[in-house]
């Protein structure tokens, strides 16, 4: 087995997974800063990544058995594998190709504040659901929860983690746009990116119900600005500003 190391995080090199993907990777990981691609053998690639072999082991098992449960919020996050022992709400996840698996701060942050903020029986959107895991959790909260993605390829992996938890959660491909036949909601949960989040903002008023509130994240610290200045321009204030390492989430009532 070899391995392809890329400087980065997974969120940055967002865009060149599915590629990575598509040319052989059997597996991605992050750890300290970098991502590393698994594949059979070396090949070309015009990432600027550097190649190396791993000694002959059972490479999956070994990163199987070191990927540990998450804590975040009142939620324990698992891999299927898993033992269901420890204390918290359990979100069983398999680690597949979709982000989303708890290992992530912006992840992580968004799971904390869905517990802080969503009362049960509210409709929730998940924007970006990639996994479903912020959907399933709010799901798990008591809400009714819709997460929508752009990427068909994630849904179906959204929609066997939503029935490994045991929720009913709706998925369906598209934006804010094909999310807002669904609404108004009276929490929407989105993490994408700062620049989006700006592009987005003059819609997020039309997915809210009155009393609406929105918890954005994806967004990298030096950005957090960006995003403040265009929901300041669309009338929201700032309720709460979370940060872990360089990542935070904004929450925001209209
Ligand atoms: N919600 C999961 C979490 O918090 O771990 C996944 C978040 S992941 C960073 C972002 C997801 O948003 C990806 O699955 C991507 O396909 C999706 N996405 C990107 N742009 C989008 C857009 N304009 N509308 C809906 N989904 C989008």
């Amino acid at each position: 087995m070899w391995v392809y190391r890329l400087k980065g995080t997974a969120a940055e090199l967002d865009p060149l997974i599915p590629d990575l993907f598509d040319r052989g990777a059997r597996g991605l990981e992050e750890r300290e800063g970098e991502v590393l691609a698994y594949f059979p053998a070396p090949l070309d690639l015009p990432f600027g990544g550097v190649w190396e072999e791993l000694p002959d082991e059972d490479w999956l098992s070994a990163w199987r058995r070191d990927l540990k449960p998450v804590r975040a919020g009142p939620f324990l996050v698992l891999a299927p594998w898993h033992p269901k022992e420890e204390e918290g709400i359990p979100l069983t996840i398999e680690p597949g190709m979709a982000f989303g698996t708890g290992h992530h701060e912006t992840t992580r942050l968004a799971l904390a504040a869905l517990a802080r903020h969503l009362r049960p029986g509210e409709k929730v959107l998940d924007l970006g659901t990639g996994s479903g895991i912020l959907a399933i959790a709010a799901a798990k909260l008591g809400g009714e929860a819709l997460g929508v993605d752009i990427d068909e390829t994630v849904l179906p992996q959204a929609e066997e983690n939503a029935r490994r938890n045991g929720v009913g959660v709706r998925f369906l491909l598209g934006s804010l746009e094909e999310a807002l036949p669904y609404g108004p909601f009276d929490l929407l949960v989105a993490n994408l990116f700062a620049e989006l989040h700006r592009e987005l903002a003059p819609l997020y008023p039309k997915a809210l119900a009155p009393g609406g509130r929105l918890l954005l994240t994806g967004i990298l610290a030096e950005k957090a600005t960006l995003v403040k200045e265009a929901m300041a321009r669309e009338g929201f204030s700032l309720q709460e500003e979370e940060r872990e390492g360089e990542w935070v989430l904004l929450a925001y009532g209209i």
